[in-house]
């Protein structure tokens, strides 16, 4: 049968990578560098906005209105506006935040599940040929008639 090349790689517990190599570089897509490179873009496009710094520019600026309040150089009435819109930017920036972190672990996961998957079906196709090589030389090992 067509004997798939083997990735060349090592896993990160240091044993050989079962999964088929694609292409030319004899890597699997879970070791080849070009992957890792769209990997690394996937990763760090999250990490472009910082919603992080955004919280703390709001809490900050809350945290002003809030001295501004008790010191009576702001309007009460005005603060309470100004605090509402914060709110508003501050549940706005979580669930964006959420949202993002909720794409990213799916990625993962996906990314998990097509390797398992993938490995799997390695396992599979390997059981499957020890089925097929041991009924072939079943009936050239004498048959169990003689046996009797
Ligand atoms: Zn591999």
């Amino acid at each position: 049968m067509g004997v798939l090349g083997k990735c060349g790689a090592t896993k990160r517990d240091g044993t050989p990578c079962s999964l088929p190599a694609q292409g030319s570089n004899g890597l699997c897509w879970a070791h080849d560098p070009a992957n890792a490179d769209v990997r690394r873009k996937g990763a760090s496009k999250g990490g472009r906005s910082k919603p992080g710094s955004e919280l703390a520019q709001l809490k900050k600026k809350l945290i002003t209105l809030g001295d501004d309040v008790l010191s009576g150089s702001v309007d009460k009435g005005k603060a309470s506006v100004a605090a509402q819109c914060y709110g508003v930017a501050i549940r706005a920036v979580e669930a964006e935040t959420k949202n993002r972190e909720l794409e990213e672990s799916r990625i993962v996961e996906t990314q998990l599940r097509v390797q398992e998957q993938t490995e799997l079906i390695g396992r599979l196709e390997a059981i499957e040929a020890a089925q097929e090589a041991q009924a072939a030389e079943k009936p050239s090992m004498g048959g169990g008639r003689w046996g009797e």
